[in-house]
């Protein structure tokens, strides 16, 4: 009787495990064998946390700096700016697309001025 007793106490033991929750790490018994939370509560911490990483690794990208990719042209371009050229540039180009198609380009500079 007293053998069985101890046998279910180390057989309880084996089965406990620490919390994946480094913030809490407590001990506890998995209900199903690959719960590595103690709680609803813990899991919900982690998967927080990692949604807001990845929230950080993203904003982190769009604040890294990019520059015109115009030859002679080393303006910062603005995170707004969806194009690898600045604004100024961009001008440019449309100036002398609209030269190229034989518009006069001292009107064309006047009217995007
Ligand atoms: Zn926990
Ligand atoms: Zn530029």
């Amino acid at each position: 009787m007293r053998k069985h007793f101890v046998g279910v106490i180390t057989k309880k033991v084996s089965n406990c495990r620490n919390c994946a929750n480094s913030d809490c790490g407590k001990e506890f018994t998995p209900r199903v064998y690959n719960a590595i939370y103690c709680s609803a509560e813990c899991r919900k911490i982690i998967t927080n946390r990692k949604v807001l990483q990845r929230y950080y690794d993203k904003k982190a990208r769009l604040n890294s700096t990019r520059t015109c990719e115009t030859k002679e042209c080393s303006t910062i371009l603005s995170r707004y700016n969806q194009e690898d050229i600045c604004e100024c540039c961009k001008r440019e180009r449309y100036v002398q697309r609209l030269v190229g198609w034989g518009w006069n380009e001292k009107e064309v500079r006047r009217s995007t001025e």
